[in-house]
């Protein structure tokens, strides 16, 4: 079987979607059993993720076997349902750190390395040597950035020469802006777009159009014409109720007939993948119920801090049939006396993860809340550890107690450092990262949820419950659900008396449209138990 590929590559400006493009065709070609797998490019000189602000760059994705990545495998795997590995993700910092070590030790002896062919050849080894070692049907590279960039130049140059040898669809991904929403659609910028990615020696294959309002024929026709292609080619993704419908809408299409075509397969569309799929993006659009969450936390500026944990309510508010209404609360807006005032009318409370001290007084005051008024109450990583510092301080009378992140001074450390942790200097894939495995207690809440004693989730975090204090806590009756056995780790702890499960995982990595994480739906159940009994 030849290799075959598909680069996806974005025009004009980025945050247009070029991720769930890039999700949705490898779903469409699952759909014909055609096994398809994502490579990502980012520009960027970092090593990877692991050192980036999610207040800046979004959330930091986190996969099985503890690569720090960009959120955009969150998007694969939530399509895909598969735990993907990070020789998946090509950065800047990865190639010229590779190249220069190469260098280094007289890899190009008596040469003066250059971009081209040095580097543009660094990432065709790159590429081939991921198809060999994964060997699917076909490997769907999407291209960070825009055309033109300066950061993502070399590689877009690399994917030219690369074509010229093997077999390559090129898509790509454009803006179509109308003035207002009844205005007609403007297509100069693509056209602007199209010659650039023409004159680096791209010609596309097909054009995808992002745009508020369904592509207008005269749009449509305009742009093929630009591309040298056939209208057929030119593709709608205005709007839509939900990005997990977008494969269903690229075969409305007949996007998926012209990708395998170009690509060659004669494969059958798996009516029965489809249905399945069509079967859950209906819930999402005609719920039958809702549900109110507050979402407690420290990056609520950026919504994309909290990328999976979004996604995550969104499956299992469909597998319950629910609407999930998210009120996000900066959780520094709840450090004064008034706070119970904006938890009111919450059906559920969620504290995610985050790091540093601001804004965790705010978490402990909503947890409390949720505590003392049997809110269904769901703590992830930051917020299994201030539920911990919530319990002690309240329940168990250790004033002060805290994590020592927090105060480094406080008498009562319920939440420490772990011991490995301490010597370690170098910062980026340090923290205890990855996928772990966790014993369930019988008869806890975690059990019921996941209906399993043994369990996997993904981690990324420093600090941990403290053992010295466990049994003081458990004795005021705090629930110890789960435990890594092999570490002596407190991964999920809970309480007794009503809905409240914190884990030192994060569930949300792991949560899929077609899988949601059994942790949220089991929390939707109680929210929505919750808002019935109001
Ligand atoms: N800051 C905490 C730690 O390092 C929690 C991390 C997180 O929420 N991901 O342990």
């Amino acid at each position: 079987m030849p290799q075959k590929y598909i680069v996806v590559l974005g025009l004009l400006l980025s945050g247009l979607g070029k991720g769930a493009v890039t999700s949705s065709i490898i779903k469409m070609l699952d759909f014909y059993d055609v096994k398809a797998l994502p490579v990502k490019f980012d520009g960027y000189l970092n090593y990877d993720c692991g050192t980036m602000n999610p207040y800046r760059h979004g959330e930091v994705f986190v996969l099985d076997d503890k690569s720090e990545v960009d959120m955009d495998f969150g998007l694969y795997e939530r399509f895909l349902n598969k735990n993907l590995t990070g020789d998946l993700s090509i950065t800047g910092g990865k190639l010229f750190s590779k190249l220069i070590n190469k260098e280094r030790s007289g890899g190009f002896l008596g040469e003066d390395v250059q971009i081209i062919p040095h580097l543009t050849n660094e990432i065709i080894d790159n590429i081939e040597s991921v198809y060999k070692k994964k060997s699917p049907d076909v490997l769907v590279i999407e291209v960070g950035g825009t055309v033109g960039d300066i950061e993502n130049s070399y590689f877009i140059e690399s994917m030219r020469q690369f074509a010229t040898t093997h077999d390559v669809t090129f898509v790509c991904l454009t803006y179509v802006p109308a003035l207002d929403v009844v205005g007609e659609q403007k297509t100069k910028p693509t056209q602007i777009g199209l010659r650039q990615l023409l004159q680096a020696g791209i010609s596309p294959n097909v054009v995808i159009c992002r745009s508020s309002a369904p592509l207008e024929k005269k749009a449509r026709d305009k742009i093929a014409l630009f591309s040298n292609l056939g209208a057929e080619r030119v593709i709608d993704d205005s709007d839509d109720y939900t990005i997990y419908h977008l494969p269903q809408h690229f075969i409305e299409q007949g996007l998926d007939k012209v990708l395998l075509k170009d690509l060659r397969f004669d494969n059958k569309l798996n009516k029965q993948k489809l249905n399945e799929w069509a079967t859950i993006t209906k819930k999402i659009k005609e719920p039958k119920e809702s549900v109110r969450i507050g979402i407690v936390g420290k990056y609520t500026g950026l919504k994309d801090s909290y990328a999976s944990l979004r996604e995550a309510l969104i499956h299992s508010g469909a597998f319950n049939n629910a609407r999930v209404n998210i009120e996000w609360i900066e959780s520094t807006s709840l450090e004064d006396k008034n706070y119970p005032s904006r938890l009111k009318n919450l059906n559920g409370i969620i504290v995610p993860g985050g790091f540093g001290k601001r804004g965790t007084e705010g978490m402990i005051n909503a947890i409390r809340y949720a505590r003392e008024e049997k809110v269904p109450f769901l703590g992830l990583c930051l917020g299994m550890q201030m539920m911990t510092v919530e319990y002690a301080r309240n329940v168990c009378g250790m004033k002060n107690a805290n994590s020592s992140e927090m105060d480094p001074k406080t008498k009562y450390k319920v939440i420490d450092i772990i011991e490995w942790q301490k010597g370690i200097k170098k910062k980026g894939g340090t923290m205890r990262l990855g996928a772990y495995e966790c014993i369930l207690a019988k008869d806890t809440k975690s059990n019921t949820a996941y209906s399993s004693g043994r369990i996997s989730e993904r981690h990324r975090h420093r600090y941990e419950f403290n053992n010295k204090y466990r049994k003081a806590m458990e004795d005021a009756g705090l629930v110890i659900a789960g435990i890594n056995r092999k570490d002596n780790l407190v991964e999920f702890i809970e309480w007794k008396e009503s809905f409240g499960i914190g884990t030192q995982a994060h569930p949300e990595l792991k949560s899929r449209l077609e899988n949601p994480a059994p942790l949220f739906t089991a929390f939707i159940k109680a929210a929505h138990a919750r808002s019935a009994d109001k």
